[in-house]
């Protein structure tokens, strides 16, 4: 079935102009000695700007931005963070690398994020954050996840590496928590090949976390080598922080690439059995992966949808799987919507160029199979 004459179709894959490829030289011929930090601190400056913080510290990963910050808000052993069940693995691996527990709830049928509710019933006098993940480029509840925050003196934790260009009633994702954390990586709506950022508003968390990236060697420390403490070694290289700069500077334009991807799909699969990114009023989605929900009552084969993808030379992506059925957590079955939306969901392909007819090419598939789950029946 496999038909060559079409070219492939990747999930994602980065914009990389003259732009970039300019810094990146400039940056691999001059950007040593002491210009070793000079693109670095521009992106770090240039991405408070962009999103409206006060602080930035640009890391070699988003893992490591949120290791990081957990590590600096003293998260440790007989800590517990909440954090929804559906997540890619990255925001937890930190929680259980620190040696606190992490505690899974349930998501939100419409946002595909924890729900508020049970955050709050998960809550006990160990809980020390909450991990806001906007899945997708989905924004969480913030209002409702800041009042319980708030009520319980808990730390609220922004994980929007899936959420750059997605706005909260006038506040940008990763701008409100206590801090926020963003990834650069390859398939990420800007990318510097690998990479990420941690940001806040808070003097101390901020000054705490420099002191931690740089293996515990305080700013300011005249002692050539000196370091107080165990830290750890997440920078962001100069070379990386190149690329971001020019990422940086078209931002606007690949936000709105992915939303205009994004319309497409939306407008071709609008008679559809079946829900995507929703953009509640008062927010504005990044719309980093374009993802169908297939409704409940529609007999739909994900697996049979992929392979008719990859037939065609298309890529689509499974949706996460609810972390609690990884052999490292234990299974929580009672998470019923996590349980079920996760069979029913596929990411669709989504980058910068891709064009109309590829748009069309990929919703006629799934068209295809969403009808033949209907006449099985
Ligand atoms: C990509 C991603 C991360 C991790 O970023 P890396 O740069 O790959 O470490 C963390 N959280 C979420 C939600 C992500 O999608």
């Amino acid at each position: 079935m496999s038909d060559q004459s079409e070219s492939r179709i990747f999930y994602t894959k980065p914009s990389i102009a003259d732009l970039e490829v300019k810094y990146a030289l400039d940056a691999a011929r001059n950007g040593w000695g002491d210009k070793c930090y000079e693109y670095i601190d521009r992106f770090e400056a240039m991405f408070c700007e962009h999103l409206g913080v006060k602080y930035a510290i640009a890391t070699s990963s988003g893992t490591g931005a949120l290791h990081l910050g957990m590590a600096a808000l003293g998260i440790g052993p007989g800590d517990e963070v909440i954090l929804a069940d559906i997540n890619w693995i990255a925001s937890v691996a930190p929680i259980v690398h620190l040696g606190a527990k992490p505690v899974f709830v349930d998501i939100d049928k419409e946002s595909w994020c924890l729900d508020p509710a049970e955050v709050e019933r998960a809550i006990t006098k160990h809980t020390k954050a909450i991990v806001a993940v906007h899945l997708y480029g989905n924004m969480c509840a913030m209002d409702r996840l800041r009042e319980i925050a708030r009520k319980y003196s808990l730390a609220l934790i922004e994980d929007a590496a899936e959420a750059i260009g997605s706005v909260y009633k006038g506040a940008p994702a990763g701008s409100m928590g206590i801090f926020g954390a963003f990834s650069f990586h390859g398939t990420k709506t800007i990318t510097t090949g690998e990479g990420g950022i941690f940001v806040t508003n808070d003097e101390a968390l901020y000054s705490r976390v420099l002191t931690l990236s740089n293996h515990g060697r305080r700013k300011g420390e005249v002692r050539q080598f000196w370091a107080e403490e165990i830290g750890f070694k997440y920078k962001m290289s100069n070379l990386e922080a190149a690329l971001g700069c020019a990422q940086l500077e078209r931002v606007s334009l690949l936000i709105k690439a992915k939303r205009t991807v994004f319309e497409a799909y939306a407008e071709l699969l609008r008679d559809m059995p079946i829900k995507m990114n929703p953009e509640p009023e008062g927010t504005t989605n990044g719309y980093w992966m374009p993802t169908i929900v297939v409704d409940e009552d529609v007999k739909f084969d994900r697996d049979r949808l992929l392979s008719t993808f990859k037939n065609q030379s298309i890529d689509g992506r499974v949706f996460f799987w609810p972390l609690t059925k990884l052999p490292m957590f234990e299974e929580d079955s009672t998470h019923k919507v996590s349980y079920s939306i996760y069979q029913r969901a596929v990411n669709l392909p989504s980058y910068h160029d891709l064009t109309y007819g590829e748009v069309e090419r990929v919703v006629d598939i799934v068209k295809h199979e969403l009808m033949s789950g209907y006449c099985e029946d």
